[in-house]
């Protein structure tokens, strides 16, 4: 194996390109993975060099060999001009708001969006100056009649958090584009192996690598991809203003996750379709929300941008009382009920978007579910499920 210069990489396939992405064994004393580097300091050799800060590394907060093997496998697949890392996903969601918007801008969020990104906007980001309106996540390109004349960025997520609206990112992209204003994506759940998010023009894109980078529900880390090198040169500069910095072994383990994310994305894919599918046909659901059933209601655009799907996903009960919702999940034993997803294990929890969204209703008559789909077998899962059902219909 020989370091691939970066032009090199645009030849090879995703797959091949996470393999390879940050190694250079010549770096590792000849070990496959890259080292964990852990530092503050950086020792310089001479006067001369430290006044001119001439090295490879300055300092433990401006970056490390691990942060940016990890950094190379993210600008591998993201196509964009730099990565940043940070500590949680939230933090990536957060980050892109503090480094391109002032005192005196307007932002417009979707109403699907990630409800702690809500949260920083409805707070830290208020107490800034920066006002935000929350839009329709099916707005498409109606999204210019939204606009104002301190309108800087559009902030978009797709298919939404919860409740699975997907949106026309195009659209929006061309309307927010057309008067100068920034679109930034939260990706997480398609990743850049199913949406290339910086191809259809998106300016700023969020991966919670806390899910299917990492893989493993082990890490907590974000990253944040720029569409350009002037985008990337004031992102870094916000991130380094900052201090925003990850621990090398956080990095390290989600490199290693990286490594099989392709192949565990293309188990889990079809895995979570036909659970979606199954669901479906049950009575005891009234509505699933995957983009990828042919009857949901943005699976056209879905179809039409994205080349594939993850395994989380939602769907609505008939109408139930919450015990009998309860006596269903509780007797789960494959699925563990608890916040994010992602990694190899199956998850499920009860939501209800009524209490947050201000833009937009979603017509839920019953409870709704969101579930993850692990590496298990689905006929045990299904067992699993199919036993809640029936302690669900005992409970009503
Ligand atoms: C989980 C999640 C985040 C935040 O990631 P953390 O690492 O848990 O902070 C952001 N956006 C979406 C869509 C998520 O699901």
């Amino acid at each position: 194996m020989k370091k691939l210069p970066a032009s090199d990489f645009a030849r090879l396939g995703e797959r091949t390109r996470l393999v390879m992405a940050g190694r250079d064994p010549a770096d590792s004393y000849g070990f496959v993975n890259p080292p964990i580097v852990r530092g503050s300091t950086v020792v310089y050799p001479n006067t001369a060099d430290f006044l001119a800060r001439k090295a490879r590394y300055t300092y433990g907060t401006q970056g490390n060999p691990t942060i940016d093997a990890l950094v190379a496998a993210c600008n591998t697949i993201e196509g964009g001009a730099g990565t940043v890392i940070t500590p949680s996903g939230l933090l990536a969601c957060t980050l892109p708001f503090l480094a391109f918007l002032s005192a005196g801008d307007h932002v417009l969020v979707t109403d699907s969006v990630y409800r702690p990104t809500r949260n920083f906007c409805e707070t830290m980001l208020r107490r800034m100056g920066v006002e935000t309106t929350y839009y329709d996540p099916t707005i498409g390109a109606g999204i210019e009649t939204l606009f104002k004349a301190n309108t800087k960025a559009v902030w978009t997520e797709a298919p939404g958090s919860q409740t699975f609206e997907m949106q026309d990112i195009p659209a929006i992209v061309a309307a927010a584009h057309a008067r100068d204003i920034l679109v930034m994506m939260d990706n997480t759940w398609a990743t850049p192996l199913f949406f290339d998010s910086h191809k259809a023009g998106v300016d700023v894109s969020i991966q919670a690598g806390t899910k299917y980078y990492a893989g493993h529900s082990d890490v907590l880390i974000g990253t944040v991809s720029a569409r350009t090198p002037e985008l990337y040169k004031q992102l870094r500069a916000s991130w380094e203003q900052l201090g925003i910095i990850i621990a090398p072994e956080d990095a390290f383990l989600t490199l290693r996750g990286m490594r099989t994310m392709a192949i565990r994305l293309k188990e889990q894919m079809p895995a979570g379709i036909a659970m979606a599918q199954w669901l479906s046909q049950r009575p005891e659901v009234a509505r699933v929300m995957h983009p990828a059933l042919p009857d949901d209601l943005g699976h056209a655009i879905w179809k039409r941008d994205f080349t594939g799907a993850s395994s989380l996903f939602g769907f609505e009960l008939a109408p139930v009382s919450m015990d009998a919702v309860a006596a269903m999940l509780d007797g789960l034993t494959l699925f563990g009920m608890g916040a994010s997803w992602g990694g190899y294990e199956s998850l499920v929890l009860p939501f209800d978007c009524k209490t947050y969204r201000t833009a937009t209703t979603p017509g839920f008559k019953g409870p709704t579910v969101r579930i993850h789909i692990g590496l298990e077998d689905l006929d045990d899962l299904k067992a699993d499920l199919d036993a809640g059902f029936a302690r669900l219909r005992a409970a009503v």
